[in-house]
């Protein structure tokens, strides 16, 4: 498996055993589609890499932020009630899209005392300060601070004034706060900052070597993934990631899609009208560091490639009923195909290798031949995650009499049947 690593645009290879985190959602409200945009393509990332690898796939759940509590006090419920509610809403968005559950999703709050210890280490190492019951990064103490990306960071961060902090670059590893949930610390009582929970859950589950790649949406780069590196090294002085791995964004008119814009849509709403396998068709649809900016052009066209990849399939196995008494076996993916995927996933070629086999399908006529096809392509689209209810098994002797009789409205219904 080789895959691109965004900040020194250099190629790594991946064999045996691969260790993957994405940055997981904050569970305050309803996600909108483009927050399942790096879920989506890294559920695909870790279906190929687990044909060869155990693949250790981490995604926490952000169940304490400010979010979190402002929403808490706007619906008058507990922190606690409003990050299940959600959290369940993600579970089950994951659920309807058919994302294989990752290894590990760790909850924030049920990790608050291996936090505190964690920032406990980095302010004994000396880089990180305790001043007013709050804990800040020293961001001076730490000469590689944000060299890995190669951005300007100067332009980028945001003087936020804070009389507590030595230098107003400086971001938060424990909240004083006084609104809201919070836990007590050496520090007095508080929460953990975003930025800890990622470094420290990478360190504590896969340890002081760092892992081979991070993934999340663009959007994350800085200051979160920049403010987790520094923690990680500070913290083990290794390096935190092998390939950093992103995911671009969704836009609607070009605007970005996001809550405080209001130009969202949501991923239940989505999927209950169009399906998740039209979603799952847009994500890879374009390149997956860039936008893709969302219209009714993309999902008409999505949902055509969908349908044409079904009247195929289904025009195949009615004629395969018709001649052959076999089953549709269970195959695996063409090897061409899957080396496409391997190769930084990339969709385009894939696609490209998957509309050819359903031209072949449509000019095969050969029965046996055409079965072959059918499974290769069934396999093809189970590894990009989608969903296809397969009934032709079930259905194939019933295909065939209604077709000697000429019975057209029962051959109709059947072939409704073959695969949903
Ligand atoms: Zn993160």
């Amino acid at each position: 498996m080789k895959l691109i690593d965004f900040f020194s645009k250099q190629n790594k290879n991946f064999d045996k055993n691969i260790s993957l985190y994405v940055c997981g959602p904050t569970v305050y409200n309803s996600p909108h589609i483009g927050n399942m945009r790096p879920i989506i393509i890294f559920d695909i990332f870790n279906r190929v890499a687990s044909l060869s690898s155990k693949v250790t796939f981490v995604h926490n759940i952000t169940d304490v932020d400010d979010k979190i509590i402002n929403r808490s006090i706007e619906l008058g419920l507990t922190e606690k009630e409003v990050s299940e509610k959600y959290e369940k809403e993600y579970m089950k968005l994951l659920s309807s899209l058919n994302i294989l559950k990752p290894t590990y999703m760790p909850r924030v709050t049920e990790h608050i005392d291996g936090m505190i210890d964690f920032i406990s280490v980095l302010i004994n190492k000396g880089f990180a300060y305790e001043n007013n019951g709050s804990v800040y990064f020293e961001i001076s103490k730490l000469s590689s601070y944000g060299k890995q990306s190669g951005i300007n960071l100067e332009k980028l961060i945001k003087i936020t004034n804070s009389e507590n902090k030595k230098n107003p670059k400086d971001f938060s590893l424990w909240k004083k706060t006084k609104i809201g949930i919070k836990w007590s610390s050496p520090w007095g009582d508080g929460r953990p900052g975003w930025h800890t929970e990622c470094a420290y859950f990478v360190q504590k589950i896969f340890g002081n070597n760092g892992i081979d790649i991070h993934g999340g949406g663009i959007d994350l780069k800085f200051p979160h993934h920049i403010n987790e590196i520094a923690q990680y090294e500070s913290y083990t002085n290794s390096k935190m990631s092998k390939v950093w791995f992103y995911v671009g964004h969704l836009t609607i008119d070009l605007i970005k899609m996001s809550k405080s814009k209001k130009n969202f849509i949501s991923a239940k709403d989505f999927i209950k009208e169009h399906g998740g396998n039209t979603l799952r068709m847009i994500m890879i649809s374009t390149n997956i560091q860039k936008p893709i900016n969302l219209n009714d052009d993309v999902i008409t066209n999505s949902k055509n490639i969908i349908f044409k990849i079904k009247n195929s399939l289904t025009k195949a196995l009615v004629e395969f009923s018709t001649e052959s008494k076999r089953n549709i076996l269970v195959s695996t993916p063409t090897n061409s195909f899957v080396n496409s995927l391997k190769n930084n996933l990339d969709f385009g070629k894939a696609m490209t290798i998957l509309l050819q086999q359903i031209k072949e399908l449509n000019s095969e006529t050969e029965i046996i031949k055409k079965g072959k096809i059918v499974e290769k392509i069934i396999a093809n689209l189970s590894l990009l995650g989608f969903v296809f209810e397969i009934n032709y098994n079930s259905v194939k002797i019933k295909l065939k009499k209604a077709k000697e009789s000429n019975n057209f409205k029962l051959l109709d219904e059947l072939k409704k049947e073959i695969i949903k």
